[in-house]
């Protein structure tokens, strides 16, 4: 039977999480008016994570889960989701709780009210580190300034997402996958419901500062090429500054012979600051070179240990064939 519900859920050393995650989805799924599937995506945990996940599918026939072969990451993890989910309606949410799934019903309503993405907007962080909380607000207002489309600031993955909305991001061929980007990309009528992220319910934050840094650097240079017209304008302005010093250094010759500014430290600083500039322009250029090749290599983007609860499923076709050259 088709389900008309999909939740989509990465779970990575999540066994601390797993029973009361469930019990509180299982509650929220009872309550919704028809058919459900609880998509358990496993992302190479190395703790007991998927034992549980096989002694939950075996008490309950709307458990499937996906086990990777190793760690891929959570937009990983949460595109495979979305790759073998069957639903009308899909809801991806994170395993520790931080996303209240009591706030499913009040997202379907809005479905049924026509909006085809439905998007959690965080409101408030409880007792989340100032410096999360300061790197997040200040890194959602950067990417919104400098994106070509409009990411709405303050969101994450935490969302509803219409069938249609579903097919258009399993279509996107990329392996860099910023979703909640590429789902403000893809566009339809979406809205905002706002919601408080509470604390993660137990066990330690699988995101560490580098998986931080690097999703969020993932965002920018997915969405903008801005960076590297700055290198442009940092290198023009440069190119400025060196003529009007030229300039002076002549005036100086001719008409002040005694001036201090021709030393050693003028060249050494003149030197330092243009390798600077020059090494981070080359680091930025890296950045985008590399997700060329990343890209061309053209792997898929995981590889599958287990699969549990998809026996008539055929696997997604945009993600098991390449595409012909
Ligand atoms: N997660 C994952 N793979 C990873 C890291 C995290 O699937 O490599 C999952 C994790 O199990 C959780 C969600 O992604 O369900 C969010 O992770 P976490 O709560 O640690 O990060 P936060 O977003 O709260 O900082
Ligand atoms: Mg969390």
């Amino acid at each position: 039977m088709q389900p008309t519900y999909s939740l989509v859920i990465p779970i990575y050393n999540e066994e601390a999480t797993i029973p009361e995650m469930y019990r509180r989805v299982g509650a929220v799924m009872d309550g919704l008016d028809g058919p459900c599937e609880l998509i358990l995506v496993n992302d190479g945990s190395r703790d007991r994570s998927l034992a549980l996940l096989r002694d939950l599918r075996d008490r309950d026939p709307r458990v499937c889960y996906l086990s990777f072969a190793r760690n891929f990451g959570h937009q990983t993890a949460v595109t495979a989701g979305l790759n073998f989910a069957r639903g009308r309606i899909v809801i991806v949410l994170d395993a520790d709780l931080q996303d209240p799934p009591e706030l499913i019903p009040a997202m379907v309503e809005q479905w049924r009210a026509g909006y085809q993405v439905v998007y959690a907007q965080r409101v408030q962080r409880r007792q989340e580190s100032w410096f999360k909380r300061l790197t997040a607000y200040g890194f959602y207002r950067v990417l919104r300034h400098l994106a070509d489309v409009d990411i709405p600031t303050d969101t994450g993955d935490f969302c509803l997402m219409d069938r249609q909305v579903v097919e258009a991001l399993n279509a996107m061929p990329e392996r860099n996958r910023y979703l909640r980007g590429l789902r403000a990309w893809a566009g339809f009528r979406q809205t905002a419901i706002p919601f408080q992220r509470d604390p993660r319910f137990a066990g330690e934050v699988k995101y560490t500062f580098r998986k931080s840094l690097a999703l969020a650097i993932d965002g920018l240079v997915s969405f903008s090429k801005v960076p590297l017209r700055m290198s442009t304008y940092v290198g023009l302005l440069s190119a400025a500054i060196a003529l009007l010093m030229g300039l002076l250094v002549l005036y100086w010759r001719l008409f002040e012979p005694n001036s201090p500014l021709t030393g050693f430290a003028t060249i050494a600083i003149a030197i330092f600051f243009l390798g600077a500039v020059q090494l981070v322009s080359i680091g930025i250029l890296g950045e985008y070179i590399g997700r060329i090749y990343e890209e061309v290599k053209g792997r898929p983007l995981y590889t599958l240990a287990e699969v549990k609860g998809f026996e008539h499923q055929r696997p997604t076709p945009a993600l098991h064939t390449p595409p012909p050259p």
